[in-house]
């Protein structure tokens, strides 16, 4: 096991990767730019470094800060987190020369799944169902309208390097296909740097389901069931919840299976999650994220098993001491993302709280870096926090959700509590009765 980590992110997540390695008795080295220095993952950590000014490209981003810090106190092993470096190929192959572990999987394994093409190649390859679509990339030799019509319309157009939702567009009829490409590839090479994009079915009315995998990279992998993250705005997850209201545990325990083999085969090592679209019985899959996800405590939450734990302990060397037969699924839960923006119209509100009091009681978790007093910096993302309920039904997780959200307050900025208060008492959420697209459509109304 180690004796010192590094965990190079920050927010509610730098703190939540603190806890755990305290657990497991290893020291912790905070790095932080010149913003965050009032940080409460920077005052809990044994050690911190500053490593930069407040713009992340200049701080959580810069490599080579990052690893004079390991150097200096002597860290063995990087935790990532979410975002920043933690899907950066380049990053873990540096680490490791240097002979300071990543902890998370091997850097092949993060440069595939980064490339949408290549990526759904692979799990194609594996066993698992993916949309319908073109072969690969798509050129100018293609005869785009003979693939289009061969998958059928609406077709959406995707950028291979795409991120966050950006660079997709829509051709609803072959009159939009060529338009669709080019306004496609022009924004992707504007946005990514790479303009290769390529074509897949359009799902209608889908939901957003992902499964939590698990692996040792010897040949050990197991899931951890599955997460609903169909309440989207924007394509930014604003709700999750496990299981999902819309499987069955024939469903679950089938896909369940098929990804952990999957994974299993690749030889996959820590914590990913596969992403798919769920449409009429049918899965299809879009994305792997070969990280931590910010909704991974709804998946601690049913299962009782700390990812983060499983993480240090895989990336330390250790075997997936867990088999499927040891996970089970207990009652279910809901996370709900509290940023720092108006509830309203979602601008972001940065500023300083005032006053804070979380929620507590049975069943009741926050994850949160903020304090009374704490100045919420504009530079990052807005995620302020994540309130996670779990009940041993849905509709008691429901109930405690609802008193949860009433006891929150947070004074002095905006947060999304109120749109998440409305969002409980809403008889589609209370029926489970959403798919990817009912949230913006109920906040246009
Ligand atoms: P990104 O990496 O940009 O987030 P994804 O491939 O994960 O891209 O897709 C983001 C979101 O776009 C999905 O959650 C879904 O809402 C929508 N989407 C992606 N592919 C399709 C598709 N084939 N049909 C319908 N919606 C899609």
């Amino acid at each position: 096991m180690f004796n010192k980590i590094l965990i190079a992110n920050r927010g509610e997540i730098a703190l939540r990767i603190l806890r755990a390695a305290k657990e497991l008795g290893i020291q912790t080295v905070a790095v932080h730019s010149t913003a965050d220095q009032d940080a409460m993952h920077v005052r809990l950590a044994d050690e911190s470094v500053c490593i930069g000014p407040p713009p992340a490209a200049k701080s959580y981003l810069n490599i080579p800060e990052i690893l004079a810090a390991c150097e200096i106190t002597g860290a063995e092993a990087v935790h990532p987190g979410y975002g920043f470096l933690s899907e950066n190929a380049r990053f873990a192959e540096i680490l490791e020369a240097h002979n300071v572990t990543f902890i998370g999987p091997k850097a092949e394994h993060i440069r595939i799944m980064g490339d949408k093409i290549a990526a759904k190649k692979a799990v194609s390859k594996l066993g698992i169902p993916v949309v319908p679509g073109s072969k690969g990339s798509i050129t100018d030799d293609d005869d785009v309208d003979a693939i289009a019509a061969e998958i059928g319309y609406p077709i959406l157009i995707k950028a291979a390097s795409g991120g966050g939702g950006r660079g997709m567009k829509l051709a609803e009829t072959p009159a939009d296909l060529h338009n669709a490409i080019s306004t496609a590839r022009a924004e992707a090479s504007s946005a990514f740097g790479d303009g290769t994009v390529y074509m897949e079915k359009y799902l209608a009315k889908p939901r957003h389901i992902e499964f939590q995998i698990l692996g040792d990279g010897q040949g050990n992998a197991i899931h951890l069931g599955e997460r609903d993250c169909s309440l989207q705005r924007r394509n930014q997850k604003v709700w999750e919840e496990a299981p999902s209201p819309a499987l069955n545990d024939e469903q679950r325990n089938r896909m369940g299976n098929i990804v952990a083999k999957a994974m299993a085969d690749l030889g996959y090592s820590g914590v990913g999650t596969i992403e798919f679209l769920y449409e009429n019985g049918e899965f299809y899959f879009i994305e792997m994220n070969t990280r931590l996800q910010v909704e991974h405590p709804v998946t601690e939450a049913i299962t009782g098993i700390d990812l983060v734990h499983e993480q240090i302990r895989i990336a330390a060397g250790g075997k997936l001491d867990l088999k499927q037969e040891d996970v089970e699924f207990h009652g279910h839960a809901i996370e709900c993302r509290i940023n720092a923006e108006d509830p309203k119209t979602f601008a972001p509100s940065p500023g300083v709280i005032t006053y804070y009091h979380p929620p507590g009681g049975l069943g009741t978790r926050v994850d949160s870096g903020v304090y009374q007093g704490y100045m919420v910096p504009p530079h990052y993302d807005s995620l302020i926090g994540k309130l996670i309920v779990h009940g041993r039904s849905r509709v008691e997780c429901m109930m405690r959700l609802r008193r949860a959200l009433g006891e929150f307050v947070v004074d002095g900025i905006k947060t999304t509590i109120p749109l998440f208060e409305e969002l409980v008492d809403n008889p589609d959420i209370a029926n489970g009765m959403y798919d990817i697209h009912w949230l913006e459509k109920h906040l246009d109304l």
